[in-house]
């Protein structure tokens, strides 16, 4: 199986059943894969104590934009160390 993407990984956490079973015994043998879940996770995190409520739809919309920042900001901050 290959990675999981991005995606994948918002839906995994969501509890959406699709793949699931397939998903789950990926993240068990995939350490990049726990990585980056772990790393949505936080960015989830993050939104859910900053943004209050909001339609499910929105939130994330919201999350996609955040975990990308995060990506960015990952990458300049690593630049600057
Ligand atoms: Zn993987």
């Amino acid at each position: 199986m290959n990675h999981l993407n991005e995606e994948e990984l918002i839906a995994y956490r969501d509890g959406e059943g699709k793949g699931r079973a397939e998903m789950s015994a990926h993240l068990e043998e995939c350490p990049e894969c726990r990585e980056e879940l772990a790393r949505i996770e936080a960015v989830f995190a993050a939104l859910d104590a900053g943004a209050g409520s909001g339609s499910g739809l929105r939130a994330a919309s919201v999350a996609a934009t955040g975990a990308a920042i995060a990506g960015e900001m990952g990458g300049v901050v690593g630049r600057i160390i």
